[in-house]
């Protein structure tokens, strides 16, 4: 299989998340959300693992079938959260024979509705698990970074010197979702700072649900600014008119991001495909 990385040296690309069902008419919802984002040739689609490994065969089921449909090129995600050493190498020894070789190493976070902290893993932070997939195998590994600093870093030089010594071993980043582009173009700046040009795609997350985003952005540490909080505010009872305002935000940063030069667009579709073709379509960028 082609390596991502190999991909983005060929051009701006389009990617999509998209997490593995948990339910026969999840799976049914995640066929059609699949035939419907075919059109848009992404470039690859990254498929989500429940820190814990409550996604684990889940997770391995529908990247090896994306795989073998050979229509899209999958990214399967991994965090240390929960796992041993041995259980991560058997995951990736797995993936490396069956041809799966793009990987995203993360630490790991609970679900958004557990209430209850994940167990450390083995390994601790995602740039063990870079170095664990670089020696199990030619794997392409990204990774993810915060453009306004990780929630556990104790300030934003820490942050940024952690993420360039994460990238210095891997091959590029996906950013956790912003709304203010400056915060992603500052980033950038910022490891280029540190010697690193490796290409750091941005995350970009249309709002659908008030109360989802607001729960994601905490966890996250995204900032969620105040004239935009007004806005889904104003309108919260109203889901038709809260993920217009979301699309509208969506189409105005991804503007700006391709106007800056980004590498790619990285699509956080919740499993929804309407608002990320609408995005798409309107760019009128990707065809
Ligand atoms: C694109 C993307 C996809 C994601 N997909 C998933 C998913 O599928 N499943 C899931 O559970 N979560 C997922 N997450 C969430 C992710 O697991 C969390 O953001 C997690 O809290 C941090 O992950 P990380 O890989 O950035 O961690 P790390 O790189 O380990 O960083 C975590 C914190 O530790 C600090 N740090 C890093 N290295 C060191 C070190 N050596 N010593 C001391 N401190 C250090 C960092 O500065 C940061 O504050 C995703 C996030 C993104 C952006």
């Amino acid at each position: 299989m082609t390596k991502i990385s190999e991909l983005l040296r060929q051009g701006t690309s389009l990617s999509v998340e998209l997490w593995p069902p948990r339910s026969r008419d999840a799976q049914e919802r995640l066929e059609n959300v699949l035939t419907e984002l075919y059109p848009l040739h992404p470039t690859f689609t990254s498929i989500t693992y429940g820190a814990g490994g409550s996604t684990r065969e889940r997770t391995h089921d529908l990247v090896v079938r994306i795989a073998r449909e050979g229509l899209i090129t999958p990214m399967a995600h991994l965090v240390c959260a929960a796992h041993s050493r041995s259980e991560l190498v058997d995951i990736l020894v797995r993936y490396r024979d069956e041809g799966i070789n793009n990987v995203l190493a993360l630490m790991g976070d609970p679900p958004l509705d557990s209430t209850t902290p994940l167990e450390q893993g083995e390994l601790v932070h995602a740039v063990d698990l870079v170095e664990l997939a670089k020696e199990v195998g030619d794997f392409c590994v990204a990774v993810a970074a915060h453009p306004e600093g990780h929630p556990l870093s104790p300030d934003i030089e820490s942050d940024r010197d952690y993420l360039a010594r994460k990238m210095k071993v891997s091959d590029f980043a996906i950013t956790q979702f912003f709304f203010n582009a400056d915060h992603y173009f500052r980033l950038v700046d910022d490891l280029a700072g540190r010697g690193i040009d490796k290409p750091v795609l941005p995350g970009i997350m249309p709002i659908t649900k008030v109360r989802t985003v607001y729960k994601m952005a905490e966890l996250s540490g995204t900032e969620v600014p105040s004239d935009l909080a007004e806005r889904v505010e104003r309108v919260a009872g109203n889901p038709d008119d809260v993920r217009k305002i979301g699309v509208e935000v969506a189409i105005d940063l991804a503007r700006r991001l391709l106007a800056g030069g980004v590498p790619g667009l990285h699509f956080y579709t919740m499993n929804e495909s309407a608002a990320t073709i609408e995005i798409v379509n309107a760019l009128s960028y990707f065809h």
